[in-house]
């Protein structure tokens, strides 16, 4: 039998083929019917048993080893963003969404890697489940999918994705970027509405300014990160949007603020969250105004199981070269709900280097000119099938 390499290296263009058709229709959230449609299609040409319709417009597909062993998941997500395209490829998306972020690439790099899985069925210690997620860039699709059973049936014991990209300036066009431990922020929001009492902008006596109220509360927002989280622990709140007034001389009755709050511990995303809400509370009534709170928690940090990374670094040099494999040195504050999954099962979320400037792909994610060098795409796939063959054969079961 030829090597996964080879092999991968051989389905090149057609995974450039099935990244484009999907790059061309990209679909926002968790409905995404005519991507999943194309995605259902090629597993039913390749005979790999699926349900369709998990947590959203979700595919689970199942290939059952000859020989008894463990299952492992492997995971690509497969929506899009509501950016308008101007790269100006030929395969540009027309409809207004883009595919800003990769997952066009990904779902193309995880069927190459089904197709390759599923004709060395009968080698394999155990089983592989296909997971294609809608719903990442929000609200989420793989918790809908786990609730709705995704790691059971047969029990998943281990899970791996990846992104594609240039997320980490260290991982080069080719190359495979490996943490250990906590490598993605929460994505966690929060929205808070200052309550004041509205009167004419030239007697600001007679009322209660909401505004002054949330620009207190925006400044102090930022003393907790530099004053009250442990300085070696990452943490970020940022307050994206500040809604309120009508009229350069009216003061409004109230102001809203929304945010985001990431975090890469548990224990600094309960510390951020209980905060804001006690600063907001006493800014609010020591400035005579009101305030309603809500805080909530969106994907948790994102958590590289060790051993598994280890096992998988030592695929990654097979298919890449040592040298190609790098260690991310510093996380990212990005979040991504692949960590609902190893939050379950432990595993390991890599990145492959895409970036190349000579053929326009150095823009950063969801810009509007986003692009990948496809002539990464084997190396996904063969990544992916090869680690979950590496995977299985060394935490196996009897044969
Ligand atoms: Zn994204
Ligand atoms: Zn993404």
């Amino acid at each position: 039998m030829i090597d996964i390499c080879e092999e991968s290296l051989k389905l090149q263009e057609q995974l450039v083929a099935w990244r484009r058709e999907l790059h061309r229709c990209p679909e926002v959230g968790l409905e995404t019917p005519l991507t999943a449609a194309f995605i259902s299609k090629k597993l039913t040409d390749l005979q790999i048993e699926h349900q369709t319709n998990v947590g959203g417009s979700g595919i689970v597909g199942i290939i059952r080893g000859g020989k008894k062993g463990q299952t492992i998941a492997l995971r690509a997500d497969m929506d899009a963003l509501a950016i308008r395209e101007d790269t100006g490829l030929s395969f540009a998306s027309q409809n207004g969404n883009m595919h800003a972020c990769g997952h066009d690439a990904h779902a193309a790099m995880l069927l190459g890697a089904a197709g390759i899985l599923c004709t060395r069925r009968d080698q394999l210690r155990g089983n592989i489940k296909l997971i294609f997620q809608s719903g990442e860039e929000g609200p989420g699709g793989a918790k809908p999918m786990i609730e709705e059973g995704v790691l059971e049936d047969p029990c998943v014991d281990s899970v791996m994705g990846l992104h594609i990209g240039n997320q980490f300036h260290e991982v080069k066009n080719g190359q495979v970027g490996l943490h250990y431990g906590n490598v993605m922020a929460c994505l966690d929001s929060f929205k808070i509405k200052i309550t004041g009492r509205g009167c004419h902008g030239a007697m600001p006596n007679m009322g209660v300014d909401p505004i002054v109220i949330a620009a207190q509360v925006i400044t102090a927002l930022q003393t907790l990160v530099s004053r009250e989280i442990v300085p070696t622990s990452p943490a970020v709140v940022t307050v994206g949007i500040v809604n309120g007034g009508v009229a350069y001389n009216i003061i409004p009755d109230e102001v809203v603020l929304i945010g985001t709050a990431r975090a890469l511990e548990q224990g600094v995303r309960d510390q951020l969250a209980g905060r804001i809400e006690n600063l907001v509370a006493g800014i609010a009534q020591g400035m005579r105004g009101g305030y309603e709170f809500s805080y909530t928690y969106g994907y948790p940090p994102l958590v590289n199981n060790e051993e598994f990374t280890k096992g998988f670094k030592k695929t990654a040099e097979k298919i890449v070269g040592a040298k190609n494999v790098i260690e991310i040195a510093k996380p990212t504050m990005g979040g991504e709900d692949m960590a609902y999954y190893l939050e379950k099962v432990p595993g390991t979320f890599f990145f492959l280097g895409s970036g190349n400037p000579e053929k326009n792909a150095d823009y950063p994610h969801h810009n509007a000119r986003f692009d990948i060098d496809e002539d990464v795409l084997w190396k996904g796939t063969a990544l992916l099938a090869q680690g979950a063959i590496d995977w299985l054969e060394n935490n196996g079961g009897p044969a």
